[in-house]
């Protein structure tokens, strides 16, 4: 919540609505003097070899896992996830990512060698060097205040670049943790600093000198810091919204499935990017039983604060969230659909609560459908066929991830390459945000670019070509003086290479070396 009369924050907890803390919203001049800083600590960090940037970075690594459970019940206070959440999807990516950038960042930015395959370059060698970039500033929402920007600031920093982060207002408490863990582990002032504030401090930082700028969120905000970056070429990448779907086939174990699905749809009380937010059931004898599972399953999930260890859903984030989740609730029902379970707002806990809800007698129309819910609700249709499925999955302005679930492997990775999405998942869901090997990103409105992985890796640096050629003196036929004889020349050799054979390769081959030797002109 914003105070705007003192410029401050407050971070709130959503379980019980209790302030946790004030913190600032920084101003212009105090985002740029830490973009200064960013900038001034980068002239060491850059030329510092990968060996000591790892070391750096495995010592950061001790000390989160040391204070893990401090972190998890951080994150777990302010965003309200149950503490194996925070372990699962919080922690263990971050501590991982740490793992694999040590082992691997070197050898995936060694220089490489490129060979020219014309015969008119053949003096000619190539190589591609991987420079870091400068300053990447970091915008970060609430709802994985943890590991979606510490993924990105290690993958950032390991290859040599300075990190601003912007953590959501929402979740400042986690985004100043980060801040003082870096500087827990002894890193040279600057490399990695923490600006507070709402969307005018974001402003700030889309408008400051960068080198990239990473942002995470909704649509909405993910425009604006395209056009606010714009003005300085700021290169963006967008991790953006999604509404993501899943696929039930007939060969899908019915229990099994129904725990994976209900994991997916309810995780992070649904307010995740990745969330499973549509189910598609593929018509089969099995389909009404899945949907009775899954409903039964869902009634035994326990909602409530997080600092009970036994519940598996903790509040939304807040009374914006809680409003909106019902409201999409509301006009599915007004337009025809049925509550299976759940529908409501708990107002029991004192907090800001929903009940893990199931909706049928749905269609791709319905808002229900369509908009980002990000709340635990899961509305379900069954489907005739599979290209009905693949068209209905593909009916949506958004293109994040889609899983599909069945036995019948062949059938589902069919599937899998008729979607339109940045993942697919045969058998699971979400997880693989919080693996480092893999990429992450969507298509359409999800967003371009891609973070994680070394795709991720590829967009933080200047990927440098440096081109040597050993025959300095002798000149190319691509330079003046141009003539009559070089125009048949260079139209006799474009023959010979790509003409077809044997004659107009041969006709080529004799136009080419029977105006070699003439004067251009
Ligand atoms: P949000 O867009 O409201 O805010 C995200 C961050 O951007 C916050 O730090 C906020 O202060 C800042 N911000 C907002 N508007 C801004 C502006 N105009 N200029 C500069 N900064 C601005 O999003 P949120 O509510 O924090 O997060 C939820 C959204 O994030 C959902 O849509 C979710 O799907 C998406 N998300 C996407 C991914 C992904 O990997 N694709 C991951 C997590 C969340």
């Amino acid at each position: 919540m914003v105070t705007s009369k003192t410029l401050t924050i407050e971070s709130v907890n959503p379980a019980n609505k209790e302030v946790l803390g004030e913190f600032p919203v920084m101003s212009e001049s105090q985002v740029k003097e830490v973009v200064d800083g960013a900038w001034k600590a980068f002239e060491d960090w850059q030329i510092m070899d990968f060996g000591k940037r790892a070391r750096y970075i495995l010592k950061l690594r001790k000390i989160i896992a040391a204070q893990s459970e401090d972190i998890a019940k951080l994150i777990s206070q302010e965003v309200g996830k149950p503490l194996s959440e925070a372990y699962a999807s919080e922690l263990t990516g971050t501590l991982d990512t740490c793992v694999w950038l040590a082992d691997n960042a070197e050898r995936l930015l060694k220089d490489q060698m490129i060979s020219l395959n014309s015969p008119i370059l053949s003096t000619k060698q190539s190589v591609v060097a991987f420079e870091p970039l400068g300053v990447i500033g970091v915008i970060s929402p609430w709802n994985y205040p943890f590991s979606i920007p510490m993924m990105t600031i290690l993958m950032s920093i390991m290859v040599g670049n300075t990190v601003v982060l912007k953590p959501s207002e929402k979740s400042t408490l986690v985004g100043i943790k980060i801040g003082d863990l870096f500087k827990e582990a002894g890193f040279p002032e600057g490399v990695v600093q923490v600006v507070t504030g709402d969307r005018v401090t974001g402003k700030y930082l889309s408008e400051a000198k960068l080198s990239r700028l990473i942002f995470t969120g909704s649509v909405e905000g993910g425009r604006k810091v395209m056009q606010q970056a714009a003005n300085g070429i700021v290169p963006v990448t967008l991790e953006l919204g999604g509404k993501d779907a899943a696929v039930v086939l007939p060969s899908a174990p019915v229990k099994w499935t129904a725990r994976g699905i209900a994991w997916g749809a309810f995780t992070n009380a649904g307010q995740a990017c990745a969330s499973i937010e549509r189910l598609y059931i593929l018509k089969s004898k099995n389909s009404e039983k899945f949907l009775d599972e899954l409903v039964n399953f869902t009634k035994e999930l326990k909602v409530g604060p997080a600092v009970d260890p036994n519940v598996d859903i903790g509040p939304v984030i807040d009374q914006v969230q809680l409003d909106k989740i019902k409201n999409l609730v509301d006009d599915a029902v007004e337009n025809g659909a049925s509550i299976l379970t759940g529908g409501g707002v708990i107002e029991e806990h004192g907090g800001f609560f929903f009940e893990p809800t199931i909706l049928t007698n749905v269609n791709n129309s319905m808002r229900i459908m369509r908009e980002e819910t990000f709340g635990p609700v899961l509305p379900v249709m069954i489907v005739e066929t599979e290209d009905e499925v693949v068209d209905l999955v593909n009916d949506s302005e958004f293109g994040l991830t889609a899983s599909i679930w069945g036995k019948n492997l062949k059938r589902a990775e069919d599937i899998a390459r008729d979607l339109e999405v940045g993942t697919v998942y045969i058998n699971d869901c979400l997880f693989s945000h919080a693996s480092p090997q893999l990429p992450w990103g969507g298509i359409k409105q999800s967003g371009f670019g891609r973070s994680h992985s070394h795709f991720g890796l590829m967009d933080l640096v200047n990927i440098k070509h440096i081109n040597i050629d050993a025959a300095g003196g002798s000149s190319r036929i691509w330079w003046y003086p141009y003539g009559p004889s070089r125009i048949k020349m260079m139209a006799g050799g474009l023959q010979a290479f790509h003409g077809s054979f044997p004659f107009g390769k041969l006709s080529g081959l004799c136009r080419f070396v029977s105006n070699m030797a003439k004067k251009p002109k």
